[in-house]
């Protein structure tokens, strides 16, 4: 199939991004890395009246360190994001989840932004800035908001964003002395996207826990923090009573979907083996 007939806009700055928004509110599609607009736009499951092609607005593909910690600039794209040193360094999460995000093709195009604002629930980038405790910061007219990526998923493909308003970057808080990072997925095939996956960051000391923030993708509408197996986790040394502890308390965590790809009950199984995997990988190193 082929696209419906659409305007194209090509804006310059943001302030030309913000007139288009306005002139067409939710008949205009912002374009990114076109990863997934553009099959939606050729399967006609998107019909929008015009495109905003935001990738000439300057300075938005920036990743940097700021005063509140790393900028990921929202057109920065996946593979810039997956070989960066600073994010290597300062966000170590990341970098562990970049490769599984899709394949190499897809990655050179699509950005860390729209990843954020399609809001799959499979998706790796959103469970991560999640369990990073990261902010969103978005542009649009008269000045944007800084949301806590925690507010920010609102449902399947929801997020809290206004018609009028972008992602303009994203800001890693800086990593704590003792926090580390793991991440694991289970998928059909590598590149896919996944079944189960699970994004940990923890403040660990001597093979115990003191925080934990443990974020699954692909078992909700948007990611999901297991708050019931991160409190059967927290004080106590990672050992295989408390694992067994914490896959006991996952079952109230969640409550996966079925579909297609996987029954409920197939999810719930990967998610407990994930959660031992990662927790395990958290206290004997992590990253
Ligand atoms: C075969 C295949 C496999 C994939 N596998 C995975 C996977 O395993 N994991 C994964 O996470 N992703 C996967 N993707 C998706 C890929 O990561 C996309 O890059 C990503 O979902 C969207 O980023 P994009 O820059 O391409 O956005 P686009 O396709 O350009 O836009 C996506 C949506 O976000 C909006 N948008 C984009 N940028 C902004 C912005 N800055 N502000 C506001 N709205 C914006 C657009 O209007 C559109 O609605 C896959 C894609 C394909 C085709």
């Amino acid at each position: 199939m082929k696209p419906a007939p659409f305007a194209y806009h090509r804006p310059a700055s943001l302030g030309e991004t913000f007139d288009l928004l306005a002139r067409y509110g939710d008949d205009g599609r912002i374009l990114a890395g076109g990863q997934s607009l553009v099959p939606a736009l050729n399967m006609r499951l998107a019909t929008p009246r015009a495109l905003i092609d935001i990738n000439r607005l300057p300075q938005l593909d920036q990743i940097r360190l700021g005063a509140d910690g790393l900028v990921i600039g929202a057109l920065a794209r996946h593979e810039a994001v997956e070989h960066s040193a600073l994010v290597a360094t300062h966000a170590p999460l990341i970098a562990a989840a970049m490769p599984h995000v899709g394949h190499e093709a897809i990655r050179t195009r699509g950005t860390f932004g729209g990843s954020l604002a399609l809001a799959d629930p499979a998706a790796e980038l959103p469970a991560c800035v999640v369990a990073l405790d990261a902010t969103v910061r978005t542009a649009r007219r008269g000045g944007g908001r800084t949301i806590r990526a925690a507010d920010f998923f609102r449902g399947i493909y929801t997020t809290a964003l206004a018609p009028e308003e972008i992602v303009a970057e994203v800001i890693v808080p800086p990593l704590a002395s003792g926090w580390r990072s793991a991440f694991a997925e289970l998928a059909r095939r590598q590149g896919d996207y996944a079944l189960v996956g699970l994004a940990a960051h923890a403040r660990v000391a001597q093979g115990v826990a003191h925080e934990i923030r443990l974020v699954f993708l692909g078992v909700g509408p948007i990611p999901l923090r297991a708050h019931a197996a991160e409190a059967s986790l927290v004080g106590r040394r990672v050992d295989a009573a408390s694992l067994t502890a914490a896959e006991a308390a996952l079952d109230g965590d969640l409550d996966p979907p079925g579909d297609v790809h996987g029954s409920p009950a197939l999810r719930r199984h990967l998610a407990r083996s994930l959660l031992r995997r990662v927790v395990t990988q958290l206290v004997e190193g992590g990253s």
